[in-house]
């Protein structure tokens, strides 16, 4: 074939998925969206990792963020508002070998899931959560959520918000068997793919806030941090996080952080509080904390009469059921 050296003959792996090959549906998020920019950070993670599609489950609950599951070519199961958390956890249980991840809103994690939150991670099961805080009800239009910053007008509370914003991280860094917590921003691409490629690879329940913007409803919530690098810590360590140099020279509030102390990682989850200086990279890392599938496994698998067994008495109720059914 023309412009084919034959001395050199190019060898193409048939097998080897693009980027394309994870997309899914056209996105329908606004022009802007940061949703946008955390969707090709999961689709380069796939892609990167050759991830078989029919491995790969996202799961979502209500809002705007929950639409990730129809952009992506992998499995997905669109929940119900605040449910996407215990649905992944029913899928892991089910199917251990299976890729779980895990998109919400504030509102979704931080207000009507904030039960299944607590004990996702006091579970501690193998998924990544990631958090899209964009701190308002996005597709039910500007309404406050836990975290909108006390004092910002939205349509529930046209004279501010009345209370103190809740803090994602300090909140799961509370929590009894914690063993991953991080943030990132939407608009540092790099790390945002760096810190979601980690929370892959940790085994257990890996909690990622990433602050992400919505040019629609509060375009200008980021703005001091956007205007001003030096709100940013970047938490440097060679468990956690290490920008390139382009990104320490912009971003000079720079700190050494020991993924494992989990005192210090408490500190800095509040240093937005008190501070006003936004954490990014990996607060916390153990991989020691056991996970809720090993716990259960079973030490044996069950004979094969116990399994005949169960079935029968399966099919015994699934018989009385019918019968029910028609008498009704
Ligand atoms: Fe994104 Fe906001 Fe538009 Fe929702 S309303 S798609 S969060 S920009
Ligand atoms: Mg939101």
């Amino acid at each position: 074939m023309f412009g084919l050296n034959n001395q050199y003959p190019a060898s193409f792996d048939e097998e080897y998925k693009t980027l394309e090959d994870y997309q899914g549906q056209v996105v329908r998020w606004c022009v802007g969206c940061g949703d946008n920019a955390i969707l090709t950070a999961a689709q380069k993670l796939l892609r990167e990792e050759q991830l078989p599609l029919e491995k790969c489950v996202f799961v979502s609950g209500i809002g705007c963020a929950a639409r990730f599951p129809h952009y992506m070519g992998t499995y997905g199961f669109h929940g119900l508002h605040g449910r996407a958390l215990p649905t992944a956890q029913g899928i892991k249980s089910r199917r251990s070998d299976l890729h779980v991840f895990v998109n919400m809103g504030d509102g979704d994690c931080c207000s009507i899931g904030t039960a299944h939150w607590i004990h996702a991670v006091h579970m501690n099961m193998d998924m990544v959560a990631m958090m899209h805080d964009n701190k308002i009800y996005g597709l039910t239009k500007k309404q406050t959520s836990p975290t909108t910053p006390m004092g910002y007008s939205t349509n529930t509370t046209p004279r501010g918000a009345y209370l103190k914003e809740l803090n994602p991280l300090t909140v799961t860094l509370g929590i009894t068997n914690v063993s991953f917590v991080a943030q990132v921003t939407e608009w540092l691409p790099e790390i945002l793919l760096d810190v979601i490629r980690q929370a892959f690879h940790h085994k257990g329940f890996s909690f990622v806030r990433i602050l992400q913007r919505c040019p629609h409803f509060t375009p200008d919530i980021f703005d001091s941090l956007l205007a001003d690098p030096s709100k940013l810590l970047m938490l440097n360590h060679e468990n956690g996080i290490q920008p390139s140099d382009a990104i320490k020279k912009v971003y000079k509030a720079q700190e050494m952080h020991d993924p494992s102390n989990l005192n210090r990682a408490r500190e800095i989850a509040e240093l937005d509080d008190q501070a006003h200086q936004v954490p990014i990279g990996i607060l916390y890392k153990d991989e020691s904390v056991p996970r809720y599938e090993q716990v259960i496994k079973p030490e044996r698998e069950p004979s094969v009469e116990r399994r005949q067994e169960v079935l029968e008495n399966a099919f015994d109720n699934f018989g009385i059921f019918l019968n029910n059914t028609a008498a009704d």
